[in-house]
């Protein structure tokens, strides 16, 4: 019943707060996090292993909803067990098949409204389902070990289509690119990959941008930061993505060589109440203090923009300005601005 139902969520939920705050191993923090499903023994005829793959599929579905998450089992999740192995098969085939698209969602300088760059999001693009949005198979990806590829794609496919865009677009600066990595992909692999992609594609490395978000980093602080160094060294940029929902602590931020914050869409989508726009503006300072560029994701209304505005936020990003775009809309934006510059 309910109440088995809220005891055995809230246990669950405990799990979580108390795997948070960092164990110290070998005089390091290390940071874990738990996706947790859970199944209730409220029906009859259930089993040890009813329960077990019940409270299995309600874990991925935790998993997928952004991990350090609780969920509780309900019917719904049998059928997403199901999808989600006929959609792991047809996955492991996805990028051979050449199923896979970017879309470009642009970046605005706040004052002065101009089109600095843009970020390159994937989806998968379903024969059957048509477009999947990332957060639907990113983890799959994950766990199968295929986001390796499926990164270094994205990676190189969004170099290939900078290098096109800075020569037919040409502004100063020039156009900005960025893109997601996962976790999984950070390797020492991952420093000649990026290295190569660069250099095959004849960019200039101050023109990419690669994102990471805080839980990624916080999970070996050490050998993270050894890594961020070595790819500073190639030249690109780093910013650290959906700032303010993972638990970095300010010591920590300071280790890392990132040159770019990316402040939530929670915050933004809150800014107008009294405490997100206190919290919002303390996050601004202390990246301002620390030499970060900011930017303000999920803008949708003049009245976030606005605010930003004064809070001296450089850049921003979100649906007020541009939804993600496919490349030839992008184009069609890139030609309509050259077009309007001309005319001035
Ligand atoms: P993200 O990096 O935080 O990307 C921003 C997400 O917010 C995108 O969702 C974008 O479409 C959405 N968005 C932008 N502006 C607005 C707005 O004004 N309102 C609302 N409601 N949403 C807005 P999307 O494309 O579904 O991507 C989701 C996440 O998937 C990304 O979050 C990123 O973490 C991940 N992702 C996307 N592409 C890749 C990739 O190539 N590799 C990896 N590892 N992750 C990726
Ligand atoms: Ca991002
Ligand atoms: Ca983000």
């Amino acid at each position: 019943d309910g109440l088995a139902d809220g005891e055995a969520v809230a246990a669950g939920e405990r799990v979580i707060a108390a795997l948070r705050p960092p164990f110290e191993i070998e005089g390091c923090d290390v940071f874990v996090e738990a996706s947790i499903g859970v199944a209730v023994d409220d029906t009859e005829g259930a089993t040890v292993d009813s329960l077990l793959r019940d409270a299995d599929a309600a874990m991925y579905v935790a998993k997928s909803r952004g991990k350090a998450r609780v969920e509780l089992f309900d019917k719904s999740m049998h059928t997403s067990m199901h999808d989600r192995l006929r959609l792991l098969a047809d996955l492991r085939q996805a990028l051979e098949l050449d199923q896979f698209i970017i879309q470009y969602q642009p970046t605005f300088e706040l004052a002065s409204r101009s089109l600095v760059g843009t970020e390159a999001l994937v989806r998968w693009n379903h024969p059957a389902r048509g477009i999947i949005p990332p957060l639907e198979f990113i983890t799959l990806a994950e766990e199968a070990g295929l986001i390796q590829s499926l990164g270094g794609w994205v990676l190189r496919r969004a170099c290939a289509q900078l290098r096109q865009w800075q020569v037919e677009f040409p502004q100063n600066p020039p156009l900005q690119m960025a893109v997601n990595l996962s976790g999984h992909q950070l390797q020492r692999g991952i420093v000649e990959e990026v290295r190569e992609a660069i250099a095959t594609a004849g960019i200039h490395p101050s023109t990419l941008t690669l994102e990471l978000t805080e839980s990624v980093m916080m999970r070996d602080v050490p050998s993270t930061v050894a890594l961020l160094r070595e790819l500073k060294t190639i030249g690109v940029r780093l910013a650290i993505d959906d700032f303010g929902t993972g638990y970095s602590s300010l010591s920590y931020l300071r280790q890392f060589p990132f040159d770019i914050l990316k402040i939530d869409k929670s915050f933004i989508d809150d800014i107008g109440s009294d405490e997100q726009h206190e919290l919002t503006t303390a996050i601004i300072e202390i990246g301002k203090t620390l030499h970060l560029e900011m930017v303000a994701e999920g803008i949708e209304r003049a009245e976030q923009l606005e605010r930003l505005l004064s809070l001296q936020c450089d850049i921003g990003q979100g649906y007020y300005f541009a939804k993600p775009l496919f490349s030839e809309e992008m184009e069609a934006l890139l030609i309509q601005r050259r077009n309007q510059v001309q005319a001035a």
